[in-house]
């Protein structure tokens, strides 16, 4: 099996010998660049509507609103395609997808999450959230191959339920995720020993522990695989209150990992105060705390966001209410608290979606998270008005980097009986992070 290591490495000196293209030249743009559908609304950056292949040869997230978010100089990196896709019309790239397709049939599956672009969810086999697949996945035993046209802690996941005969593959390396990002394995070790410094690592006289990790989904395996070696576990956006109980009857505290909106608002929703919930800044000694505010916290929260849902404001929904009389606000619990409290309810996307499947016709409905997932669901309610609180259209950005040209040379590469871009676990981590997700299963209201 390769690794993600050895995939950056290949592609690294793919990069040095002037990649695919014998001629070392750069890759011609694409005919067509694939644009947002549109709305009638401003992007929130110009690189959404140039050529693919130049936003894709530059280092970082891309266009998008995890643009301007730092990434981690080891972040994986996909090597150049060859020519026959970079230079490939729309039409013709979606002939191959279609037969390569064909020709594989229940033997490669296609999972494409909420917030990727319809240009790719269109073939997709089963659309979902990240665990909604990576489930998808575990129940598919017969299936030799997954393309998760998501993002790379995505694929882990799918590949750590499923069977370790069956391959995850990820069309393109670069499609990494920001949230997970700002929260590597090294500095939640240093905070681990941190903690236990101030906090000791006995159980107190109520027999629960110091404190109990906890982990969103959107986090690298190897935060996965630490909760599960900690006594901790992971969580979604749809259960995140059971699993913060589940960890509340088993320790006094929780360190909870990456996203500090998901955890706050879960916290709030459960009556705990902001003065209970400091923020860790795994650049500053004890995360920018005093020892005493950590021993008086509840639930210490990782300085992590996510760049799609932090874009949303209160005055958004102000204006929303005020251009929409009688519109129902609904929001992602990664949006900030204001934003939150201000809205009609919040919840996971399986929350939203159910709300706007329950809405009578005629309703008027102003969500806040991923644009993609809104749009689809506006195409799927016409009955409905569904729309995106942020009226600039900003994708989520790494999500972006998956695009037809990636899938088409990922499926005829299959079909070629290669296997490109495989994400593997290893076996040590995903043991240790199949502990941490079967407590959540086990968590589950
Ligand atoms: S929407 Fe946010 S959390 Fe989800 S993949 Fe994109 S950056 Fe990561």
């Amino acid at each position: 099996m390769t690794s993600v290591h050895e995939l950056i490495r290949d592609a690294a000196e793919r990069e040095a010998l002037g990649g695919d293209d014998p001629s070392g030249a750069p890759a011609a743009p694409h005919r067509r660049p694939i644009a947002l559908r549109s709305t009638g609304a401003s992007s929130c950056d110009p690189g959404l509507a140039e050529e693919p292949w130049r936003i894709d040869r530059r280092a970082g997230y891309g266009p998008g609103s995890s643009a301007a978010d730092a990434i981690p100089g080891d972040a994986p990196r996909q090597g150049r395609l060859p020519a026959r896709y970079t230079d490939a019309s729309d039409d013709q790239l979606h002939e191959w997808i279609v037969a390569a397709k064909t020709r594989l049939g229940a033997r490669v599956r296609i999972l494409g999450h909420f917030y990727q672009r319809d240009e790719v969810v269109r073939y997709a086999d089963f659309v979902g959230d990240s665990f909604m697949l990576a489930q998808a996945a575990k129940e598919h035993p017969e299936t030799e191959a997954f393309v998760f046209c998501g993002v790379h802690f995505m694929a882990e996941t799918a590949d750590i339920l499923s069977d370790p005969s069956q391959a995850v593959v990820l069309p393109n390396l670069a499609a990494g995720c920001s949230m997970a990002d700002m929260a590597t394995i090294e500095q939640v070790e240093d905070c681990w020993r941190q903690l236990t410094a101030v906090l000791g690592s006995e159980p107190g006289t109520d027999g629960r522990q110091p404190v109990i990790p906890v982990t969103y989904m959107n986090s690298s395996a190897a935060i996965k695989a630490f909760c599960g070696r900690n006594g901790g576990i992971v969580c979604t956006s749809s259960n995140a209150r059971a699993v913060l109980e589940w960890a509340f009857a088993r320790g006094q505290r929780v360190v909870f990992f990456p996203d500090q909106h998901l955890g706050r608002n879960t916290a709030k929703a459960m009556g705990l105060s902001e003065d209970e919930m400091p923020v860790w800044r795994p650049q500053a000694a004890n995360g920018g705390n005093t020892e005493t505010q950590l021993r008086a916290a509840k639930v210490i929260l990782w300085n992590g966001f996510c760049s799609v849902h932090k874009r949303f404001t209160v005055e958004q929904i102000e204006r929303a209410r005020a251009e929409h009389p009688g519109a129902r606000v609904i929001v992602h619990p990664e949006c900030p608290a204001a934003v939150v409290e201000a809205a009609d309810g919040a919840g996971s996307t399986d929350y939203i979606r159910k709300q706007i499947d329950a809405a009578r016709p005629g309703d008027v409905i102003a969500v806040g998270t991923e644009i993609n997932l809104v749009n689809r669901l506006q195409q799927e309610h016409p009955e409905l008005t569904v729309f995106c609180l942020d009226p600039v259209v900003c994708p989520c950005s790494t999500m972006y980097r998956i695009h037809p040209a990636y899938l088409a040379w990922t499926l005829e590469s299959l079909v070629a009986g290669e296997t490109p871009n495989r994400i593997t676990v290893a076996e040590r981590i995903a043991s240790e992070s199949r502990i941490a997700l079967e407590r959540m299963l086990a968590a589950r209201p």
